[in-house]
């Protein structure tokens, strides 16, 4: 999508943009979501996960670490949120095994402390909380 960025006003906007990434995605794709608590990265991963096929609702990965959605064409949706995670390192294995489907769509919340497993050409969301209440969200790939 290039380096870009979007005003998003409200929970409904983030999904349809969700949806919008998932129609430009070419696999294998890796997405980072960076920002705040209650931004709206899980928001905007519903939007996606829809626009991909996934039939089931999607939740809030942060208690369980990761959740994994079917894909209909093969593969997985599978969503990491690693905020609760003390020590990341605990999930290295199963996430470098993700991370070599290239079948998968990988989408990752706080991934900092993991960082230097995801490759390189990951596309990079960072969400921000802006004075009027909506999100500021950049694009970066
Ligand atoms: P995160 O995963 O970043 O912690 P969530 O997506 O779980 O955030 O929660 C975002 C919350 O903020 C939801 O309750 C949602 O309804 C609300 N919200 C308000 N405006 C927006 C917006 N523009 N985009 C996304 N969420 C929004
Ligand atoms: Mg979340």
């Amino acid at each position: 999508m290039g380096k870009e960025i979007r005003q998003i006003y409200g929970e409904e906007e983030m999904r349809a943009f969700g949806a919008e990434v998932a129609q430009n995605l070419a696999r294998p794709v890796v997405l980072e979501l960076v920002g705040d608590v209650g931004v709206g990265k899980t928001t905007f991963t519903q939007g996606l996960a829809h626009e991909l096929g996934v039939q089931e609702p999607l939740t809030s990965p942060s208690f369980t670490i990761s959740k994994r959605y079917a894909l209909p064409d093969g593969g997985e949706l599978v969503h990491y949120d690693f905020y609760r995670l003390a020590d990341p390192g605990i999930m290295r294995d199963e996430l470098a095994e993700t991370l070599a489907n290239p079948a998968n769509v990988v989408v990752i919340e706080w991934g900092g402390e993991v960082a230097e497993l995801l490759p390189k050409n990951r596309l990079r969301l960072v969400l921000a909380l802006t004075d009027d209440g909506s999100r500021r969200v950049e694009v970066d790939d």
